[in-house]
């Protein structure tokens, strides 16, 4: 495993649900605090500062901590669990997957479960089960035996799926990509700042809830108060069987994504359009998304103050809100490439440029 395996091992196998987002946090602290002075809000966002030969323009970059899961909502008498959804998950890509719940007791292994189809009438199997009408299975027979083991109301669940390479070996398989991948690139990027001198201040933010709503973002805008904002994240892989082009034309291993559009924010236009000379001029493959639904922290971003102009960059990546998400090693490295690049070039004047 190269050092970029190694901190995509340790990011994505970290725990770190909306709202729960300590163990990740400790994670992305211990790589972020030989390089730069740590602060974190009062919500739990990290904001990792470095400073370059000045300290305008301030540049946020922004990739979310927490992850898609669950928290326990229930305890049946005969030792099952109910939980709430903590961030979107769609009911078909739930059901026989492993997970842990976090107790202050220590990791507890259950399976998502339902009603087995030997006992369901034929109308009924046809349907796609419903979320509440799931629960999570730890071997219990009865509700003192899970409490003995540590579970209480209120604690997280997080899915299972160790970090793999995959046997063609640029792809790799985790959970939370969306948007442990985010925190990667700024980590990274940061990295490479080390020795390079550059014409701003980077504010990397490692925000809390987005999955939630974006929570993370609010608070931890108001403490950076950024003149622009690069947003980092995944994109939405539309190479698998049953997409159209029409619906999305991004494919794994074609280079990072622009997005020119979301539910909540269009980019600035002038920094979108710095964004692709920058790849241009770097020979560095760029493809280009627009979203009709979701959207990013930069939704609560660019809306700060009198506005921040703001990019999204995304990695292509399939399978995202499961238990396990592919993404190319490739992508990744020209993300990486390109955001190191526009950091260079975001100095004062190009910056007041983008709002005049
Ligand atoms: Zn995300």
């Amino acid at each position: 495993m190269d050092s970029t395996e190694k901190l995509f091992q340790n990011l994505t196998e970290a725990a770190g649900v909306p709202g729960y987002e300590g163990e990740i946090r400790a994670v992305i602290r211990r790589y972020l605090e030989p390089m730069a002075k740590i602060e974190q809000d009062k919500l739990g966002s990290i904001i990792a500062v470095k400073r370059g030969s000045s300290d305008s323009p301030r540049v946020m970059l922004a990739g979310h901590m927490d992850e898609v899961g669950f928290m326990v909502s229930l305890i049946t008498d005969d030792g099952f669990i109910r939980f709430v959804p903590l961030g979107g998950w769609w009911n078909q890509v739930m059901l026989a997957q492993r997970v842990v719940i976090k107790t202050s007791a220590g990791d507890v292994v259950g399976l998502l479960g339902a009603k087995p189809p030997h006992l369901l009438e034929e109308e009924e199997a046809k349907k796609p089960v419903e979320k509440k009408d799931m629960y999570i299975d730890i071997g219990a027979t009865s509700a003192e035996e899970v409490k003995a083991c540590g579970v209480r109301l209120g604690d997280p669940i997080i899915p299972i799926c160790p970090f793999t390479v995959l046997a063609p070996g640029k792809t790799y398989m985790a959970k939370a990509w969306d948007d442990r991948l985010g925190c990667a690139l700024f980590i990274q990027a940061l990295e490479q700042l080390k020795d390079q001198p550059h014409p701003n201040t980077v504010y990397a933010v490692g925000t809390v809830q987005e999955e939630v709503g974006l929570r993370g973002a609010k608070t931890s805008v108001y403490n950076v108060n950024p003149d622009v904002a690069i947003i980092l994240e995944v994109d939405i892989a539309g190479d698998v069987p049953g997409i159209k082009p029409e619906e999305s034309a991004i494919k794994l291993g074609k280079g990072p994504t622009l997005l020119l559009y979301d539910a909540r924010m269009i980019p600035n236009l002038r920094l979108r359009d710095l964004v692709i000379s920058t790849a241009e001029e770097n020979n560095i493959p760029l493809q280009f998304s627009a979203m009709r639904g979701g959207a990013t922290d930069g939704g609560m971003i660019h809306l700060h103050n009198e506005g921040v102009p703001t990019v999204v960059l995304g990695v292509p990546t399939r399978h995202i809100h499961s238990h396990a998400g592919i993404l190319h090693r490739s992508d990744y490295d020209h993300a990486l490439d390109l955001l190191v690049k526009l950091l260079m070039r975001l100095d004062e004047p190009t910056v007041k440029g983008l709002t005049l």
